[in-house]
């Protein structure tokens, strides 16, 4: 009983590992698409600025056409005061496109930067799709293995059971419903290790004398009790799964 105990824990535990997988592989998807968002953003922005620079070059465009014309003009007035104030609107126009050409410039860097943001996004994102390929791989050969041990454990629970009276796997059963992977208690300093109820010296004493085979329940929980301790089991598998069960 205690064996199938044991396996049933163990088949649990697997069992609970093997359910996680898929939120693991989910999360690792997760972290690739933020890094692709990022990817994508950036190349937003990028064109964006593009865009901006060449509203700009053509702002500078057509303050320089407006300047050019003004000049042309100026050859045909016939007042000096019209000749003052197309003067005037040349300075003017000049001095726009002088301010326009310092806008491109800055955004001329601006381009620059978002250039190299989308660059150091792309090489991220080709870093993180490597690592977390790695990552899923090594997940996909995890649950190969931890399936493997599940079925070893399954088809050992199988066996155990089978050799068990019909009577017994019956009331075995019936408990787990009630206390999953916990059918059995050990009885220390008195308790039902358990619940924490008190048993019985009387019982105490039964389940002590290895004479005595019949089976004692505790009075509070009716887990079946036990008084020795459980012979550790030393299967290489256990090792590996014990510590990621934790
Ligand atoms: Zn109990």
């Amino acid at each position: 009983m205690l064996e199938l105990q044991r396996l049933d824990q163990t088949t649990a535990a697997l069992r609970t590992e093997l359910e996680g997988m898929p939120k693991k592989l989910r999360e690792a998807d997760a972290k690739l698409n933020g890094a692709r968002a990022a990817v994508t953003s950036a190349k937003e922005a990028l064109t964006q600025a593009l865009g901006q620079r060449k509203k700009l070059e053509l702002d500078v465009e057509q303050w320089k056409e407006r300047a050019k014309k003004y000049r042309a003009q100026s050859s045909s007035v016939k007042t000096n005061e019209a000749y003052k104030a197309l003067q005037q609107e040349i300075t003017g126009a000049e001095a726009e496109a002088s301010k326009g050409e310092d806008r491109v410039l800055e955004q001329m860097m601006a381009v620059e930067e978002a250039e190299k943001r989308v660059k150091r996004l792309e090489a991220e994102l080709k870093e993180s799709e490597k690592t977390i390929a790695g990552e899923k791989q090594q997940l996909e050969t995890q649950f190969a293995e931890k399936k493997k041990s599940w079925e070893t454990a399954t088809a050992e629970r199988k066996a155990t059971a089978k050799k068990m009276s019909a009577d017994m796997l019956e009331l075995y059963e019936r408990i787990a419903k009630k206390h999953p992977g916990t059918v059995m208690a050990q009885v220390r300093d008195g308790q039902c290790r358990a619940c924490g109820v008190r048993v019985l010296p009387h019982t105490i004493q039964l389940l002590e004398s290895d004479t005595d085979e019949e089976l004692f329940r505790c009075e509070s929980c009716g887990r079946i009790l036990y008084s020795l301790e459980p012979i550790p089991h030393s299967s290489p598998g256990d090792a590996a799964t014990g510590a990621a069960n934790g």
